[in-house]
């Protein structure tokens, strides 16, 4: 096994190799990091809700009454009445005629991918999407499509190419266009009216990943579709996550009542896996009664996040092009990226550096997360950090 040592040795010698950190405590706009308080700068939890003593009551009564444990798969006995009332709880948010949850994002993705795609079909992906969907394409065997990050006019001509110059598409063969709705590296948002508009015309269907929308994007925080004015459509597949602003842990599917009873018998992930316990769907429904009834957090949110991004660019730093609370500050080196997350560190700021594979070479940035939670001077005292590394590292003058 010595190509372990040696590939772990390349990693270090390319400022590649990650370790994990452990926070002391639960997830806030603070946290103890090696017994050092810090101001938590890159969590998901965006509206402040993994700590949040509403979701806890639900979870401690979910299990007084039910247990921890699911005991099976869903399909033998592992469906409770907890988990129809999350799906149905979701579908009411999402305006959806149904939906079905998921153990995570990750298995979502790499489950329903493969469910509507398979050999002799093809996969349209944005080249910035998350991981998951890269792998839920490649796992499908379709055809694999990637075009360049919210590339429309490439996107037609990768879907032209597909035709095969037929002014339709051959029978049973299937198109999709998968892609982020919020970048997750980026922050920024995807083109999702022209990508409809496109896929309309050519016959594909579209599947939309809401991890960093749900809850956040919209006036009432249903995600990518009530942000850009269009109604929730049983034809379109929204997917999108518990873990991130809802505060809990999972992912769903919405979509018309025959998609999700498709899933329920074709999504691997979904059939051949342990469901989710009964803490996690308590929270969960309380998370989006609390999305729905406090609309307060998402505009503290919005507001916190402007503040962020304003502050950080009027210092210089560039945020490349971000429209929501995932603010990245571009670097470019890998090893310089590194270097700022362990002086900001040192300075009592945890952002994290994200560096290859998960970002191209030569992108490496720092990517900041605002939450609701975070103080006005909590941000203050992030942006003079900033200021005072970024100058140290010859990133700003
Ligand atoms: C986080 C994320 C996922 C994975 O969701 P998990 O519930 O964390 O597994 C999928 N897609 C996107 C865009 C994400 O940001």
């Amino acid at each position: 096994m010595d190509f372990i040592t040696e590939e772990i040795e390349n990693l270090k010698g390319s400022a590649l190799y990650r370790t994990l950190r452990t926070i002391e405590g639960a997830q806030g706009p603070r946290v103890k990091i090696d017994g050092k308080e810090v101001i938590l700068l890159c969590s998901n939890n965006y509206l402040g809700l993994a700590d949040h003593p509403g979701l806890k009551e639900a979870a401690v009564k979910a299990i007084e009454k039910y247990g921890v444990g699911s005991g099976a798969s869903r399909l033998v006995s592992g469906t409770m009445g907890l988990h129809q009332e999350l799906e149905e709880r979701i579908a009411r948010f999402k305006g959806t005629e149904a939906a079905l949850v998921f153990n995570s994002g990750y298995t979502a993705n790499v489950s329903v991918i493969p469910a509507l795609v398979g050999r002799g079909d093809t996969v349209f992906s944005d080249k910035l999407n998350h991981a998951s969907i890269i792998d839920g394409c490649v796992l499908s065997r379709a055809e694999f499509k990637r075009y360049p990050h919210k590339d429309m006019e490439a996107l037609e001509r990768l879907l032209v190419g597909a035709y095969g110059h037929t002014p339709l598409l051959p029978k049973n063969q299937r198109c999709l266009i998968v892609t982020d709705s919020v970048f997750s590296m980026n922050g920024d948002i995807a083109p999702l009216p022209e990508i409809i508009e496109l896929a309309q015309r050519y016959g594909a269907m579209v599947m939309v990943d809401d991890a960093h929308a749900t809850g956040i994007l919209g006036d009432t925080g249903k995600g990518s579709l009530e942000y850009f004015g269009l109604k929730s459509d049983d034809d379109i597949i929204q997917m999108g996550t518990l873990g991130k602003a809802l505060g809990t842990f999972g992912a769903y599917i919405a979509g018309s009542r025959e998609l999700i009873d498709y899933l329920i018998n074709k999504a691997r992930g979904f059939i051949f896996s342990t469901s989710l316990p009964p803490s996690v769907l308590g929270s969960s429904i309380a998370a989006i009664d609390l999305v729905e009834d406090e609309p307060s957090l998402r505009q503290a949110l919005w507001e916190k996040t402007w503040y962020l991004k304003k502050g950080l660019e009027s210092i210089g730093f560039d945020t490349m092009g971000s429209e929501t609370p995932i603010i990245p500050v571009f670097v470019g080196d890998a090893g310089k990226t590194m270097e700022f997350s362990r002086r900001l560190m040192d300075e009592g700021i945890f952002v994290s550096g994200i560096r290859p594979p998960t970002v191209p070479e030569g992108r490496s940035r720092l990517r900041a997360t605002v939450m609701a939670s975070h103080s006005y001077d909590d941000l203050d005292r992030a942006i003079e950090a900033f200021s005072k590394v970024g100058r140290e590292l010859c990133l700003i003058s």
